[in-house]
């Protein structure tokens, strides 16, 4: 697995609008008990990549990051 296809949720920046979540549920999901995105799999499927860089880009709070 390259680190290319590691991607995360700050968690300081997400505003909790539940768009990637409703967008790409392979990937995100609600953080327990509240309203917070994080990713769950990094296992980044063929062809998800523009949709993923499309969730990132419309990204109220810019939260969705690439792992450096
Ligand atoms: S799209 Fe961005 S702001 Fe909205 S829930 Fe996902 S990470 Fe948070």
């Amino acid at each position: 697995m390259s680190d290319a296809t590691e991607f995360h949720v700050d968690a300081d920046l997400c505003t909790e609008c539940g768009d990637c979540i409703k967008a790409m549920p392979k990937y995100f999901r609600k953080v327990e008990d509240e309203e917070l995105a994080e990713v769950y799999s990094t296992e980044l499927v063929d062809g998800d990549l523009p949709k993923l860089e499309k969730v990132m880009s419309e990204c109220p709070g810019h939260a969705i990051l690439w792992r450096k």
